[in-house]
């Protein structure tokens, strides 16, 4: 058996970023920047006000009070989207809306709860100090500065930023079109009645669902009989369509593996035993540069593997920096017995549910049955529970926890 840091070494340096390309910002959420981007414009283009009140001249504001409101003549108005050029002189002032360019001549704002109008005069009653409620043109960006560095995953606030400071398309690295394939000639689609011997392949559906909430592009590429021909098939099929491919199932030590046959043809593939529960056996390699993820058929197993060795790589075709390519352990408390365990040199990932509690701190208890082809407590689970080899943890110890649906 080999450490799960090695299994994740030998994929990450097989995995490389797919190349640039400029992408409208409509469908840039969650891609990552594959260069710095900088600012087309200022952001805001144009001082403007903070709030709706009067650009007046602060001086003339100096013994403004309740009792001796200051007195100034109204001369026009500027609206949010007006072009905002009326000169404001002394004794003067200009009504003003909140994102109205701030007009020459004045140098801050009264807001209008400050104020009161008597025909076309405006009563001020409190001082303002000079650049009140005042946005500088460029105060949150300036024209030519970087507005994020290369390696930035995009959320709905850089896209926002972006589209401020006029950036669209933008530089980012596509989402890798991932393949998923089943193998197994027990494996059946949908619904229907089954025949004796024959299971629902479950895999396929969880593997497209993973690869599709990490934001990559999925692609269906079937059941392979336990085949030779069909198997070659699809895989080479497979390898044309996408940057990437994971087939579970034929990775074991079953006597009908031709999986591992064609694999070793195709891809030829480094086949590891892993010191980890669940998800020992696992395939490695690539059909020319299109990495091939071999995982393990029982369903548990398929999505640890996914979540320990394929998600990585493949957020690192993504664009992903190495900080950024595996989930962070959080500390957390064990309520149950669910993390003792039997010393076999295995780490575990045990399936546990998980929640803060009074404290603060997560606590967490088992999902359910812990075998590798029980799939419903991996489904309802929060986290996975990293329980390294030894007896494991009592109930009321500390263990390190993987949050699943961060
Ligand atoms: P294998 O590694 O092909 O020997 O498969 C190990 C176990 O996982 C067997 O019980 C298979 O029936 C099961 N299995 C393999 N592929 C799937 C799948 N796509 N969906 C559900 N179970 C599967
Ligand atoms: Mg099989």
């Amino acid at each position: 058996m080999i450490p799960l840091e090695e299994a994740q070494a030998r994929v990450l340096a097989a995995c490389r970023p797919k190349a640039s390309a400029a992408v409208a910002l409509d469908d840039a959420l969650g891609l990552v920047l594959a260069e710095a981007v900088v600012a087309a414009d200022n952001v805001p283009p144009f001082a403007n006000s903070a709030m709706d009140g009067f650009a007046v001249r602060a001086g003339d504001l100096a013994d403004a009070s309740a009792a001796r409101p200051a007195r100034l003549r109204v001369i026009g108005t500027i609206a949010a989207g007006a072009p905002g050029l009326i000169p404001v002189g002394d004794g003067q002032a200009v009504r003003i809306m909140t994102g109205a360019p701030f007009p020459p001549g004045a140098d801050a704002v009264a807001i209008v709860e400050t104020t009161r109008t008597e025909g076309d005069d405006v009563l001020v009653s409190e001082p303002v100090v000079a650049g009140a409620h005042i946005r500088p043109v460029g105060e949150d960006l300036a024209a030519g500065q970087e507005v994020f560095p290369a390696g930035v995953a995009l959320g709905a606030g850089h896209l926002g930023v972006l589209a401020s400071a006029g950036r669209d398309p933008v530089p980012v690295v596509p989402s890798p079109v991932v393949g998923v394939l089943s193998t197994g000639d027990e494996l059946v689609e949908g619904s229907g009645p089954l025949q004796p011997g024959q299971i629902r392949d479950s895999n396929r559906r969880t593997l497209l669902g993973l690869l599709r909430r990490d934001g990559f592009r999925a692609v269906d590429l079937g059941i392979a009989r336990d085949d030779e021909g069909d198997i070659r098939r699809r895989l080479e099929e497979g390898a044309q369509r996408c940057d990437a491919i994971l087939t579970s199932g034929g990775v074991s030590m079953g006597d009908f593996d031709f999986v591992k046959k064609v694999l070793d043809d195709l891809a030829a593939m480094a086949w590891m035993q892993i010191a980890i529960r669940p998800a020992k056996p696992f395939a490695f390699g690539a059909i020319g540069d299109v990495p091939i993820f071999g995982l393990p058929g029982n369903p548990v197993s398929s999505m640890v593997s996914y979540e320990l060795l394929a998600r990585p790589g493949l957020r690192r075709m993504a664009g992903h920096p190495d900080q950024a390519l595996h989930r962070p352990l959080i500390p957390a408390v064990a309520d149950d017995g669910s993390l003792r365990r039997r010393a076999d040199g295995r780490t575990n990932y045990t399936r546990v549910l998980a929640a803060v509690g009074p404290d603060g701190r997560y606590h967490v208890r088992t999902a359910g049955g812990q075998a590798s082809n029980l799939l419903w407590p991996m489904a309802v689970a929060d986290a996975l529970a990293v329980v390294p080899p030894g007896p494991g943890v009592e109930a009321g110890g500390e263990a390190s926890i993987l949050l699943l649906h961060p």
